[in-house]
């Protein structure tokens, strides 16, 4: 199967690292279903993409069950397969527990962890057609903990923990479900954080990295396109982390 009959549908895409991705599955040949809450940088980042290829832009919440069957159903109706979906959508919403109110909890499970399970629901009878893959973007945040990250920590290691169930349960099917961890990159999300901190403090960061630098978008791309790719085709239920050695060096 050529990669340019083949279709991803990635959430989160408008921007950030879902917008790395997306651009990355459009250089092989993919058709790409890019899903984001944020309209208007969805028709932008939509339009700056479409020159390299095949783009449907699909605006709405990975939250709303509604939302994510819709944007299955769309995918399949524009290109009538789907070979591969990327669960990357996500927020950080900071706090710790006594300070965090409930909602707050659960729009970030909501976001972050059902988004992907109601995404999966809705695209695996597609993908057992195509013996097709979901690559999760998880976090460090999965395996170590920082302070103030209780919510997101638990949704981020909720994330692995759904990675490996769907892989057990759809592998049979032929259908591969793997997570990438990442560490810090620069993105939207962690602009506000690095645009926040002097120069001082995030050199201290990029040292912490035994490779020097923290990552670009595109360092994630390359490794959810690889767990996609039939060079992966014996990785399922795994998570592969992506952060410069940040873990490594128990930073
Ligand atoms: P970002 O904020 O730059 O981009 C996230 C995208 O997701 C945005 O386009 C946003 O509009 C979209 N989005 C947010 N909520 C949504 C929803 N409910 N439905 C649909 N789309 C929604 O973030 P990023 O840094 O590119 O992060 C992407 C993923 O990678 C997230 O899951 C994040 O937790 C994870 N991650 C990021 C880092 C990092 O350092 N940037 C590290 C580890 C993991």
């Amino acid at each position: 199967m050529p990669s340019s009959e083949r279709t991803a549908l990635i959430t989160g895409a408008a921007m950030g690292i879902g917008y790395a991705v997306a651009r990355r599955f459009l250089a092989a040949g993919y058709s790409v279903a890019m899903f984001d809450i944020d309209n208007s940088a969805l028709a932008r980042s939509c339009e700056e993409l479409a020159p390299l290829g095949s783009v449907l832009p699909l605006h709405g919440d990975v939250a709303r069950e509604a939302d994510a069957q819709g944007a299955v159903e769309r995918t399949l109706a524009w290109r009538g397969r789907l070979d591969v979906l990327v669960n990357n959508a996500g927020i950080d919403l900071y706090g710790i527990a006594p300070e965090f109110s409930l909602s707050d909890w659960e729009r970030q499970i909501g976001v972050n962890l059902t988004g992907a399970f109601l995404l999966s629901k809705h695209a695996i009878p597609a993908l057992r057609a195509t013996r097709g893959a979901i690559v999760n973007i998880s976090s460090i945040h999965a395996l170590v903990s920082y302070p103030g990250c209780a919510a997101y920590d638990a949704a981020k290691a909720g994330l692995l923990a759904l990675t490996r169930a769907l892989a057990v349960d759809h592998g049979p099917e032929g259908i591969r479900v793997n997570a990438i961890c990442p560490g810090w990159v620069d993105t939207p999300m962690t602009r506000k954080w690095l645009d926040a901190t002097d120069p001082a403090t995030l050199a201290q960061v990029e040292r912490q990295h035994p490779l020097g630098r923290i990552g670009r978008p595109e360092d994630i791309a390359e490794a959810v396109y690889f767990l996609a790719s039939e060079e992966a085709s014996f990785i399922t239920g795994a998570f592969l982390v992506v952060d410069g050695g940040l873990t490594a060096a128990g930073k």
